[in-house]
This record gives structure tokens, C-alpha cells and sequence, in this order.
């Protein structure tokens, strides 16, 4: 099988080692061979992406339009293909896939038109005389860290601001899922990067990872990932004083009060909890429910997830596909056990299924008769298993919602203006939806979160500048 190989310095090379890309649908099916850089390689990268900034971070900004906008073309003329490349290699149904890579697409077409439109101010001075300019500038070589559950759209949104700003990038996927990245590195380097703006570094964590936070030539790491491994990305980078964000876990509510449409109740958990096989940062995990609908609630959610369809990822008419590898199957497993031993009730799934092919499937889990103190109300699982949470009331609701180190996304189901107005104000989470599945966001508008789950700047949109530039103020007296 050839060797998928790493990006630097403007050439493609082998890696220290190599390793197999499994898929977890059919682990007898190898999607790639693909390289795991050395330290010396990633530091090598790191060299040519501080070689290549001055030029690029002056370079026009047509030519870095233009890269962008060809980005985005390839992966729109190639989203079937790259779509099932994403599915086979992290286990998201087809539909999904083709969805995040098309969102991709998207990404880099909006920072495209963004090179066009950074915008600085010019000012009056307090002192008569003296202009003020505020200008925005790249903020020189930018680390990027990707977790495995968005194989291409993560990186998509990292890469394209960085480089729409006059950025240069080292850039190391994770190393679960690097089919997506290499393809989308494929991509950039073939729209025309110059020699050294953009390198892909796959390998490890330990390796690879540690020798970009170590290393004081990278001026700003954007990270996704566990709060674990951004508490060690936050270390370093206040070591060498650079710029830093971080995106990381969320543990997030779904409040559903007794006013709900139950249809739109029944349809936003179902799709937030477990879709995408519940491996979503933004997956609705804690279902908070008022007691008048309580029981109508778990009824319908249960037989809906009776009929729901778990199987290979690539299979028209799966819902949910497999878990990702084997060591997320056994973190999932063992909080069924946790929850059950917690003395909460499983009251559907949570079965290891057999399928035609060997893979990693796992039946959604729902518990019920949860409290805010289980573990399972408190720790990121990040499978298919969320757990119903039963209070008296809205005011209830809203505080079990906000019991928690998380902050990514909460939702609320309700026809009540005044509850979904309070809730939006009072939610101590970063992004708020109202009769929406927590997961599911637009690219053109900031993403992030509070409290464990994010810290600096928000992803996405015009406020991506926040991170991927620093602004100058200059004063003259003419
Ligand atoms: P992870 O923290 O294990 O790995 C993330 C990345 O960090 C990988 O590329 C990994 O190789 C790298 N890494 C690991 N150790 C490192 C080290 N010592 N130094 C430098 N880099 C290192 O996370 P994961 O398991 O890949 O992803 C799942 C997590 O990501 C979940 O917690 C999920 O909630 C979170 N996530 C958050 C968001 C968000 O936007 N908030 C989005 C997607 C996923």
C-alpha cells in the first residue's frame, strides 16, 4: 500500500515510523498507510514555516484569495469521494461525512472572501493634529492541533483563517484520523502555497504534538481536543508567552419544559445526543427534563431509538455509525457500568451489536433516574449514551443545566418566549439553541465556548481575526 506522506518545507517526505489507518466499521478494511513525522521533522517544519512568513505575510492579497477559492472549489468538486474517505476512516454515516465536507468547502470559501475584506480604522487623536490608525496584523507561525471526531472540518477552520491572515501553518491532525487531513494538505499544496506557508506534520501527540509546544518559533497554537491534553497545550504556551486557544470538551444540557412540542423534543435529542455516534463536543449528553412531560418524554425518545439503525458507516440508511476505535467502545462501556453501579436506570441500549463486518458498534444508551452528582452527569463521555435528568421546574432546570465545569452549547425546548428569552440570557454556555439539537452551527458566526470547555478567542467567522491577527496602533503627526 503507498505511504501517505508528510508536507515540510515544501516537499513530500516518509516519516520516523508509519502506521495503519483502521475503519472502524470493518476493522479488516485498511483505508492507508500513512507517515508519523519524527521530532527532528516536525522542528524541521517549524523552520520552513518561520523561513516562509515574511513573504507570505506580505504577499497580496489576491493570491491568497485565489488559493483559498481553489481550496474550496476542489473540495466541492470532490465531496463524494473525500465524503466517503471520512466516513470509512472515522465512522460518521455518508450523509454526514459528505455534510462536514462540504462544510469544509464553505470554510475556505468565506476566508477567501475575507483576505478581501480586512478592515483597519482610522482615528482622531485626543491630541489636535496626530491621526490613529488601528491595523491588523498575521501573527507569524501558527501550531494547529486537531482532534479525530471532525477530520476536515476542524482543520478547514483553523487552516483557512490562518492562512487568510498571512499566516504560516504547521499542521498536526490527529493521528487516529489522518486520511481526511492529507487529503485536504493534497488539496492546499496543489492550489499553490509557496515552499514552507503550509506543512503537514501526522504523528504523534507525544512526539510530534511536544515539539511544536515546545518549540519558541511557533507564535500561536490553535488547539482541539480533551481539556487533559489543553491543559498541557495552555502550559507551554504560557511558558513561551505565545498566543494560545483553546476548544475543548463539553458536557452539555438539553432542557426540555413541559410546554415542549414533544415531536420537536423527541427529534432535537435524538439528533443531539446520539447522532455522529454521539462523538460531538456539542452532543447533548444531560437531557434536563421537567416532570409533566417526563415520562411522555422517555417513552417516545425510547421508541424512537428502538427503530433507530446502527451499522457500517458506509451502509445506505445508517443512522448512527460505530464508535471510532476500540479504546473509545471501552470508555463508553465503562460508564454504562459506572451509570448502572451509580444506581441509575438503563432504560434502552447500551449492547455491544454484531454486524456483518467486525466493528466497533455500540447500541445508544439512555439512562434515566439520574442525578446531577453521577458521574455520568458530570464527566465527558463523548459516545452514544446520555442520561434524562428529572426536576420539578423551569428554575430547576436552568440551575442543573448550569452544574457543570462545561460550557460548550446548551438548548432548550419550549414554547415559552419568557422561558427561552431567560434561558438564552441566563445559560452559562457559549452558544445557546432553542428547540435546535445543541450540535449543529453555521461557519459564518463565532463558535466556542465558557468555563473548561474553551478559552481565548472564538473560532469561526469575522471573529476568527481575534486569533489569527494582532492589531497594531500607530500614531503619526503628519
Ligand atoms: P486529544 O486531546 O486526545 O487529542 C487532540 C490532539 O492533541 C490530537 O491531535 C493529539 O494527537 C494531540 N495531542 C495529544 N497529546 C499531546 C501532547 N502531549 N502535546 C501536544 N499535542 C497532543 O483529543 P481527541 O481524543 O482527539 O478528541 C476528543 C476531544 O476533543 C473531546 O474532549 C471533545 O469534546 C473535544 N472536541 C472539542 C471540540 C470543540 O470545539 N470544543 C470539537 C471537537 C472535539
Amino acid at each position: 500500500m503507498t505511504l501517505h506522506q508528510n508536507f515540510i518545507a515544501g516537499s513530500w517526505m516518509d516519516g520516523a515510523e508509519a502506521a495503519d489507518n483502521i475503519n472502524p466499521s470493518n476493522t479488516g478494511d485498511v483505508v492507508g498507510t500513512y507517515a508519523r513525522a519524527s521530532r527532528e521533522q516536525a522542528e524541521q517544519a517549524i523552520a520552513a514555516a518561520k523561513a516562509a512568513f515574511p513573504a507570505w505575510s506580505r504577499s497580496g492579497i489576491q493570491q491568497r484569495h485565489d488559493i483559498l477559492k481553489k481550496v474550496s472549489d476542489e473540495i466541492v468538486a470532490r465531496k463524494d469521494e473525500l465524503g466517503r474517505l471520512l466516513a470509512r476512516e472515522e465512522g460518521k454515516t455518508l450523509p454526514e461525512a459528505v455534510g462536514e465536507v462540504l462544510r469544509a468547502a464553505q470554510i475556505f470559501d468565506f476566508f477567501s472572501g475575507e483576505t478581501l475584506r480586512l478592515a483597519g480604522e482610522k482615528l482622531p487623536s485626543t491630541r489636535p493634529g496626530i491621526d490613529v490608525e488601528l491595523t491588523r496584523e498575521p501573527v507569524g507561525v501558527v501550531g494547529i492541533i486537531t482532534p479525530w471526531n471532525f477530520p476536515i472540518a476542524i482543520p478547514a477552520w483553523k487552516i483557512a483563517p490562518a492562512l487568510a491572515y498571512g499566516n504560516t501553518v504547521v499542521f498536526k491532525p490527529a493521528d487516529l484520523v489522518p486520511g481526511s487531513a492529507w487529503a485536504l494538505a493534497d488539496i492546499i499544496v496543489r492550489a499553490g502555497v509557496p515552499e514552507g506557508v503550509f506543512n503537514l506534520v501526522m504523528g504523534r501527540g507525544s512526539v510530534v504534538g511536544d515539539a511544536m509546544l515546545n518549540d519558541p518559533r511557533i507564535d500561536a497554537i490553535t488547539f482541539t481536543g480533551s481539556v487533559g491534553t489543553g491543559k498541557k497545550v495552555a502550559a507551554a504556551c504560557v511558558e513561551h508567552m505565545r498566543k494560545f486557544q483553546l476548544e475543548m470538551g463539553g458536557k452539555n444540557p438539553l432542557v426540555v419544559l413541559d410546554d415542549a412540542d414533544l415531536t420537536v423534543a423527541v427529534d432535537v435529542a435524538v439528533n443531539g445526543a446520539f447522532f455522529s455516534t454521539g462523538q460531538r463536543c456539542t452532543a447533548s449528553s444531560r437531557l434536563i427534563v421537567t416532570e409533566g412531560i417526563h415520562d411522555k418524554f422517555v417513552a417516545a425518545v425510547t421508541e424512537r431509538l428502538q427503530n433507530v439503525v446502527v451499522d457500517d458507516a458506509l451502509k445506505a440508511g445508517t443512522q448512527i455509525g460505530p464508535v471510532v476505535d476500540q479504546a473509545q467502545l471501552d470508555q463508553d462501556t465503562s460508564y454504562i457500568d459506572i451509570g448502572r453501579k451509580e444506581g441509575a436506570k438503563l432504560a434502552f441500549g447500551g449492547e455491544l451489536l454484531n454486524r456483518e463486518t467486525q466493528g466497533f458498534y455500540l447500541q445508544p444508551a439512555l439512562f434515566t433516574e439520574t442525578t446531577a452528582g453521577m458521574r455520568i452527569n458530570r464527566e465527558e463521555i463523548f459516545g452514544p449514551v446520555a442520561s434524562v435528568m428529572r426536576v420539578k421546574g423551569y428554575d430547576e432546570a436552568l440551575a442543573a443545566a448550569n452544574d457543570t465545569i462545561f460550557g460548550l452549547s446548551a438548548g432548550i425546548c419550549t414554547t415559552s418566549l419568557k422561558h427561552a428569552a431567560h434561558f438564552k440570557r441566563n445559560s452559562e454556555a457559549g452558544m445557546v439553541m432553542v428547540n435546535l439539537p445543541t450540535a449543529g452551527v453555521d461557519y459564518h458566526v463565532p463558535f466556542g465556548g465558557r468555563k473548561a470547555s474553551s478559552f481565548g478567542p472564538r473560532e469561526q467567522g469575522r471573529y476568527a481575526a481575534e486569533f489569527f491577527t494582532i492589531v497594531k496602533t500607530a500614531y503619526t503627526l503628519p
